[in-house]
């Protein structure tokens, strides 16, 4: 087939949080970069969270270019242990296990790929790439700070790593911001998972190109760190490209997908602008049962409207709804977590939602003033694009990392405190909501992060800093193909 075009396959590893991004670089490859764009959604059995894959994929269906597979669902649970490893062990292993399909798939195409992006948990499929003939990018669905770590990983010394994990010692990354023991994403001793986090280090730093989800105005050091030669960039083969932020849009004509939704949204339409508080800790995130009741005890303190996505506790992991839906996921018994009498003493300034709720259209609302988040990176870009400020509460993976970006670094958030024990009690979570809602402070919080806002939304605009940077990738792209 004679084509000028470059056809890139695309790999989606199990998770909200990866698809969603993955999507919308395929949007943009095929929409603003002339591309034709094959994506792969790899699926777990026990994958979660439907209604907003099934309405990503609606979107998606009638662009000119955009191809979606989604791979039969692959059980891992007989080959590895929830209980005992990491979530990143499951999704790679995932991974893997849906090769043979990819592969096969990527064989009967008539017209042959010539590119792969894969994100951080599909380096796997890299040597598969290879093999075909096909150019490697691996696409960081997170920020540059987060990228400076991962590009680092391999070069940090047992030394730098036992002062940092024995002695708490910040991590020093050339060119940024170091790592806070206390936001560190190594928090055990040098082990398997460390091991694995370096290979796969390894891997990305091999590829033709890293794409990340972040821009250039929003993280001028860390961006600048990862993409100069003469600093982290050495390290990587290929160039490094700022090409966010890709985050869901929400169409106004959309067609709203369930009872629930039209019930959040019809209630927000008649709240004051910017008087609601929303809470919710992304596609995972699940809280104790203690913290929920103090949770539900801090709202009422802080005295905020708000509308809050309530999951079924959970005592010992903290992302135990990413897997399984069964675990933290939704149900109207969930709300029976809540302290007795809440739900009644606050029906008339807040709502709760059991497991799900449609948050890009939630925090573009206008009656939103405020984001309780998890600080996963989509919820975090969601945020910045809406000029939504935030309480942060990072649970899991690099969030903590995300919190301090926000909280010391950009100015749009405040940080709820953990106390001894693990819990943020109610007192701390109504003082951080009245920061962000009501205090002085919040105003300039607000007035920051549409600042990012607007400064976002120019990157990805013709001639912004973003649409050069994935131009120059598909320039790149179209060169090697030739
Ligand atoms: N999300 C949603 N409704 C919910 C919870 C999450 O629509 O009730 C979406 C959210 O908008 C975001 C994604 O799920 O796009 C979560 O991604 P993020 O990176 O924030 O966190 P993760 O779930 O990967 O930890």
């Amino acid at each position: 087939m004679v084509t000028t075009k470059t056809h890139a396959v695309l790999l989606a590893s199990p998770g909200v949080g990866h698809l969603t991004p993955t999507v919308e670089l395929g949007k943009r490859l095929t929409t603003h970069h002339g591309f034709d764009v094959t994506i792969f959604v790899v699926m777990a059995t026990t994958d979660s969270s439907d209604t907003i894959k099934s309405s990503l994929l609606q979107q998606t269906s009638n662009i000119n270019g955009l191809n979606i597979i989604v791979t039969p669902p692959v059980d891992v649970s007989d080959k590895i242990d929830p209980s005992d490893s990491p979530l990143s062990a499951r999704i790679i292993l995932t991974m893997i296990e849906s090769l043979p399909f990819i592969r096969s798939e990527i064989l009967s195409m008539k017209f042959p790929p010539s590119v792969l992006i894969v994100d951080i948990f599909g380096t796997t499929a890299l040597p598969m790439a290879r093999d075909l003939d096909m150019s490697t990018y691996v696409f960081i669905t997170s920020n540059a700070w987060f990228s400076a770590v991962f590009m680092y990983l391999p070069l940090i010394t047992n030394e730098a790593f036992s002062i940092h994990v024995n002695n708490h010692e910040p991590l020093l990354i050339p060119g940024c911001e170091p790592v806070r023991f206390e936001d560190t994403l190594f928090d055990s001793p040098w082990g398997p998972t460390h091991d694995g986090f370096v290979n796969n280090a390894k891997n990305i730093l091999s590829v033709d190109g890293i794409l990340m989800n972040t821009w250039q105005d929003l993280e001028p050091v860390a961006t600048k760190a990862v993409t100069d030669k003469e600093i982290l960039g050495r390290f990587a083969k290929g160039p490094v490209y700022p090409v966010g932020p890709l985050v869901r849009t929400v169409e106004p004509e959309e067609k709203r997908e369930s009872e629930n939704e039209n019930l959040i949204l019809d209630w927000l339409d008649r709240q004051p602008a910017e008087s609601v508080i929303f809470l919710s800790f992304g596609s995972g995130g699940t809280l104790s049962e203690v913290q929920t009741r103090e949770l539900a005890y801090g709202l009422e303190l802080s005295q905020q409207r708000f509308v809050w996505v309530v999951r079924r506790p959970s005592e010992d992991d903290a992302c135990a709804a990413f897997f399984d839906e069964t675990k933290g996921g939704g149900g109207s018994t969930v709300l029976d977590y809540l302290p007795e009498g809440f739900l009644s003493r606050t029906k008339e300034v807040g709502i709760c939602i059991p497991g799900w709720a449609p948050q890009s259209e939630i925090l573009k609302h206008p009656a939103t003033g405020g984001f309780v988040t998890h600080c996963g990176w989509n919820s975090v870009l969601e945020s910045i694009l809406s000029g939504v400020p935030m309480v942060t509460w990072p649970l899991y993976a690099e969030q903590k990392m995300n919190a301090t970006l926000l909280s010391e670094e950009l100015g749009v958030a405040v940080r709820a405190t953990v106390a001894e024990g693990g819990v943020v009690f109610r007192e701390q979570i109504a003082k951080q909501i009245r920061r962000v809602m009501v205090d002085e402070e919040g105003i300039a919080m607000r007035i920051k992060v549409k600042e990012y806002k607007v400064s976002g939304e120019k990157a990805l605009s013709l001639f912004g800093s973003s649409h050069e940077s994935l131009s120059k990738m598909a320039k790149e792209c179209q060169v090697r193909n030739a």
